[in-house]
């Protein structure tokens, strides 16, 4: 039985800890903040995010506020004009054996966390921020910046776009930002008026920006971000700040989509960033999962969907190799290949999203003319993931 030291507890860490526990080993999971707790944005998740927590033991668990929509609908900011839908239910579910579902982020962290409160051999700590790490011959010792030390036998950096385990192993500087600040806010559902859609998610496409919105917790709140072409004043993340910016952008919108646009009082900022896929992300007893290994602009809906899959197939090779370092290469060539296809599709997705004429015109022609009878097969690739 080795011994798991997991940086940063957020949903990478906490489902790599579930698979590693679930794997036969002991799983310790630092994390930098006082307490388990997420704020932000809803997570759309595909039926291959749903196998993943089914392979890790934590559906259940989350089951309970998990919304179904309908469909996803991608709309035309400027008059509301349909697109593109894609069902959610009925034939998606022929097709991919699942549903689609929509939770909130402390959903789905507060149910990773009982399962792995309920799996056992998982300890989980607060306030412990790692600094550095240090490799000796088959272990490593871990640093907190208040000098304090922990070893183990292994490492996964799970800390997250700014991962300190990433700087220390690949030194390959700060994620890059994309030219876009995604605004979230999250509304009791009571707040939002009729003529706005609830029971789909929406995708509303304009010049210069797009929103997504849908029904998280259990379909008591209602989850909207918006994204916009803006520079990063360098001001602090994830606080509430006024969104002028969005009335400016969104001005000449469709009623529904003015209208939910004007209720938050207050949005949390967050930059959009991401980096070109790493060829490899590990090293000796040492790897990385979740925003640490790939992060990704959200636009395909998959950062903490390809976290969960992490996991899976992580805690498959941490169960089939007595070899824990070839273990954690195995993993890592395993994954590398599909997520470097998410972050580099999510990517393009951003110019493509946020275009003016001539090149929205023919986005949305395109939209329209694959997006009904082909477009579960055009998702096929995400969503047919298994474990
Ligand atoms: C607006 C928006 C919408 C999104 N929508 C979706 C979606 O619909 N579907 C989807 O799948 N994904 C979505 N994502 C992406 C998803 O939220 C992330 O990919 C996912 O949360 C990453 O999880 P993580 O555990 O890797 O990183 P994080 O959630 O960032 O967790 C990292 C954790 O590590 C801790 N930490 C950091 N540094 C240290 C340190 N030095 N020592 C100890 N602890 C440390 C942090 O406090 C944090 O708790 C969205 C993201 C955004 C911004």
């Amino acid at each position: 039985m080795a011994r798991i030291v997991i940086a940063g507890g957020g949903i990478a860490g906490i489902a790599c800890a579930l698979a590693a526990a679930r794997a036969g080993h002991e799983a310790v999971v630092l994390e930098q903040a006082g307490a388990f707790e997420e704020v932000g944005a809803g997570i759309q998740m595909g039926p291959n995010g749903r196998r993943a927590l089914e392979a890790l033991g934590a559906w259940d668990a989350v089951a309970a506020s998990v919304v179904y929509p309908e469909g996803i609908r991608i709309r035309r900011a400027r008059d509301g004009a349909g697109l593109g839908r894609l069902p959610a239910r009925g034939a998606f579910e022929a097709r991919f054996g699942s549903t689609y579902q929509l939770i909130h982020r402390a959903d789905l962290l507060a149910g990773l966390i009982e399962a792995a409160q309920a799996q056992g051999g998982i300890t989980l700590r607060t306030g412990f921020q790692v600094r550095e790490y240090k490799t000796c011959h088959d272990s490593v010792m871990v640093e907190s910046v208040t000098a304090e030390n922990l070893s183990g036998d292994l490492l996964i950096g799970a800390d997250g776009i700014r991962s300190t385990v990433r700087a220390r192993l690949l030194a390959d500087g700060p994620p890059v930002f994309a030219g876009h600040i995604l605004y979230r806010a999250l509304v009791d559902i009571t707040s939002v008026p009729d003529m706005v859609d609830k029971a789909n998610v929406n995708l509303w496409l304009h010049k210069g920006g797009h929103v997504v919105h849908y029904p998280v917790s259990g379909g008591r709140k209602f989850n909207i971000v918006a994204a916009v072409n803006e520079s990063w004043d360098g001001k602090r993340l994830n606080e509430p700040s006024r969104a002028d910016i969005l009335r400016k952008v969104f001005a000449d919108v469709a009623a529904p989509l003015r209208a939910l646009l004007d209720i938050p009082d207050t949005w949390l900022r967050w930059i959009g960033a991401d980096r070109k896929p790493a060829a490899r992300w590990g090293a000796g007893p040492v790897t990385l999962a979740g925003d640490a290994a790939h992060p990704t602009l959200p636009y395909l809906a998959s950062g903490a969907v390809m976290a969960l899959e992490d996991a899976v197939v992580l805690g498959r090779e941490l169960a089939q190799n007595a070899d824990m370092e070839k273990a954690l290469r195995t993993y890592e060539t395993a994954r590398q290949p599909r997520t470097a296809r998410i972050v580099k599709s999510s990517h393009r997705l951003a110019a493509v999203y946020h275009a003016g004429n001539p090149l929205a015109f023919f986005r949305d022609r395109m939209i329209r003319l694959t997006f009904g009878a082909h477009g579960l097969e055009r998702m096929a690739w995400l969503y047919s993931w298994r474990p």
